[in-house]
């Protein structure tokens, strides 16, 4: 088993079709992507002595070369290391070190790391602490060159060998390296069919979120059916040029994190622009509030379809189809629309107690998962692996709730949950009634140190522009839907929420306000 199998299939059978496109520009065909692949994986094994199961990192913002590169590292039995693009060369060099990375693939100049914004610092700090890393740009005359010469053969592969090390967003500590197999994101694309949606080769991707994490992984499910790969030009999220290249190829599926999500209803809504280019938008990764997903579905139509997943068991936990939300005349429709959905196919999932026992329906608790698509563990981190993996179930974290129906509801990350005065909070809870106040775009709950209480709620709270919230009004929106004791003790208000590259709320940094 290998992953290139599924590039070489496709190329095999739609030869012609085209396969990658840069903004409107039609690059390559199916052929010649996987031809250009298997020059790489030449020069991967032969030029740059790489030996089967060796990690290559790619540190770059989404670009055409993403999928060469990929499909070229699979092609040659060796590990991918994709990067968050926006993280600082102290953490890039952390991750080449930790993954003991043999070369990086970067974009722009050497002298300096590119990130989407621009040069973020020195390939020095990169090489000094990850010694033994080659880098190589993909702006080089000497990359333009990658895919002149010979090709090879695949190098076989077992189902569990490693295929893509994936480093946690390590919003606390170092971040960990998630071990996902060559099966694992193998059951992962299959179940793209079977719970999220159909995919045809008249279809295209459209990489508007980051290639090296969740939107990357979806390229798999797009190869296998031959579907077009579209690489924005700008290579981040811009949401006119979204909209025009969707216009353009038509029947064109995306994968959004919530405020990608607002970002294009809010354009859509403006500029009364046509979507009718969108065949589908997968949303995940964070929560989508209810008044947040109604109003999408009221600007985009039908198309949302949301799926929960983690790095350990990625894009596949659940997924709440189309059709639940669309379904507007069943009696639990609200709180189907709030849940992230079902059980994906090739996973069970449950709901258990602090000893790991099933909870009946309607009961609070952490969120296991146990199937094909969980991770081999962490990367050279034994006790952080036993620590997640126990008994063969993934440890997720979450905290959710399961209804009659198997539908999930998710709360919060258990260690977002805020214990005030003995009693549990959940910040989803308050932060679904703020944003019920006309003037509140964005809100994030966390809990303050207090003396008295444990913790306190504090709410960080971002306006519509010109619209102010005053406190009293929020205040009151609170006493009228939830307990006395989980009302806000501070509003803070800012001009937006600190959010990593993939559109979480940084809450952690929301927490240190007050620690630094
Ligand atoms: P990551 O591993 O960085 O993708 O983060 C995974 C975490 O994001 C999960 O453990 C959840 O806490 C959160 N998450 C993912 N999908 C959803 C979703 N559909 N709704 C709410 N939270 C989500």
């Amino acid at each position: 088993m290998n992953l290139a199998h599924l590039l070489a299939r496709t190329a095999r059978v739609f030869p012609q079709l085209n396969a990658v496109t840069r903004g409107e520009q039609e690059l390559w065909s199916y052929a010649e992507l996987f031809r250009r692949a298997a020059v790489i994986a030449g020069k991967l094994r032969g030029v740059y002595g790489l030996q089967a199961g060796d990690r290559v990192a790619l540190f770059m913002a989404n670009c055409p070369q993403y999928l060469e590169l990929l499909y070229g590292v699979w092609h040659a039995g060796l590990v991918a290391v994709p990067i968050n693009n926006k993280l600082h060369p102290r953490e890039v060099a952390f991750i080449c070190e930790n993954s003991a990375a043999s070369l990086l693939f970067v974009a722009g100049t050497l002298g300096g790391l590119a990130g989407a914004g621009g040069l973020v610092g020195d390939a020095g700090a990169v090489a000094g602490r990850a010694p033994g890393l080659r880098m190589l740009s993909i702006d080089t005359p000497e990359y333009r060159r990658i895919a002149d010469g010979a090709t090879i053969d695949i190098v076989p592969r077992a189902p569990d060998d490693l295929a893509w090390l994936f480093y946690t967003s390590g919003t606390t500590g170092q971040p960990k390296g998630v071990m996902l197999s060559q099966r694992n994101l193998l059951a992962m694309s299959l179940c793209y069919f079977t719970d999220v949606d159909q995919a045809t080769r008249a279809d295209s991707i459209l990489y508007a979120a980051p290639m090296s994490h969740g939107a990357g992984m979806y390229n798999f499910a797009h190869v296998l059916v031959g579907a077009r790969h579209v690489v924005p030009a700008s290579g981040g999220f811009d949401v006119a040029e979204i909209l025009a290249l969707a216009q353009h190829f038509g029947q064109v599926s995306l994968f959004a994190a919530p405020t990608m999500v607002l970002r294009l209803v809010e354009h859509v809504a403006t500029h009364g622009s046509d979507c009718r280019g969108i065949k589908t938008i997968v949303y995940g990764g964070g929560p989508m509030y209810l008044e947040d997903i109604r109003r999408a579905l009221d600007v985009l139509g039908d198309r949302l379809v949301q799926i929960y997943g983690q790095g350990e068991s990625p894009m596949t936990i659940t997924a709440l189809a189309r059709q639940h939300l669309a379904d507007r005349e069943h009696p639990r429709y609200l709180e189907r629309i709030v849940s992230v959905g079902v059980a994906q196919s090739v996973v069970e999932v449950v709901v258990a107690d602090a000893d790991g026992q099933p909870l009946p329906a309607g009961v609070a608790g952490e969120v296991l998962v146990r199937g094909e698509t969980v991770m081999q563990g962490y990367w050279r981190n034994p006790e952080a692996s036993a620590a997640t993996l126990r008994d063969g179930w993934l440890y997720t974290g979450d905290v959710g709730v399961l209804d009659d129906d198997g539908f999930l509801t998710l709360k919060d990350r258990s260690k977002d949950v805020i214990i005030s005065g003995g009693s549990n909070i959940y910040p989803r809870e308050v932060e679904e009634v703020l944003l019920q106040h006309a003037a509140v775009a964005e809100v994030s709950v966390i809990g303050r140190p207090s003396a008295e209480w444990g913790e306190e709620v504090v709410a960080f709270v971002v306006c519509r522009a010109g619209l102010v919230a005053p406190p009293a009004e929020l205040d009151q929106l609170c006493l009228q839907s939830i307990a006395r004791f989980k009302r806000p003790k501070n509003y803070v208000f800012v001009a937006a929420l600190p959010k990593n590259n993939y559109g979480k709320v940084l809450k952690t940094e929301l927490r240190r306000h007050w620690t630094s």
